[in-house]
């Protein structure tokens, strides 16, 4: 296991994903993360991973795993952890954060991805997401944002503003 990825899960908790496996944080020390097979609990799996304390480097392995390994699912799971992070850090279309993940991605696991509209959705609401969080910081902005133009049935309601003189 000389490759791995880290990512994160939906609730953006660090995941180590080597191939086939993942493994999530058991502790962590001035020095090393200790990791442990994200089936530890359930299964009583032992499989454990030691690597320094930036992640970057792995320092001790027992991959002796009581369940078998999912190459196609982690690939995944890698992908969604990498639309998460396109889709809130960089300024991109939809389509774009689609196209970049994708890259790498085996035929395997393009046949399993969810529904693009699905991906599609998950994109436009962290970008909506962000868009909110700029604006409370920006009390100026010239385009109101989709997401305060909108009510929850997803009608439009707001969509003039003459700003704070002509009320
Ligand atoms: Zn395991």
């Amino acid at each position: 296991m000389a490759k791995f990825t880290l990512s994160t899960t939906q609730k953006n908790k660090s995941v180590l994903l080597p191939k086939g496996f993942s493994y999530i944080i058991d502790k962590t020390t001035i020095d090393k993360t200790y990791w442990k097979c994200e089936h530890a609990r359930k299964l009583k799996c032992k499989g454990r991973v030691h690597t320094d304390y930036i992640n970057t480097t792995l320092l001790y392995e027992n991959d002796n795993h009581n369940h078998s390994d999912n190459e196609v699912s982690i690939e995944i799971r890698i992908f969604e952890g990498k639309v998460r992070d396109r889709a809130i850090n960089r300024n991109e279309t939809t389509q774009a954060v689609i196209d970049n993940c994708l890259t790498n991605l085996s035929d395997y696991a393009v046949a399993r991805l969810p529904d693009f509209k699905h991906i599609k959705r998950n994109i436009q609401n962290r970008h909506e997401q962000n868009d909110l969080s700029k604006i409370s910081h920006d009390k100026t902005f010239n385009r109101i944002p989709n997401k305060l133009a909108t009510t929850k049935r997803n009608t439009t309601f707001l969509q003039y503003d003459s700003g704070p003189d002509n009320d």
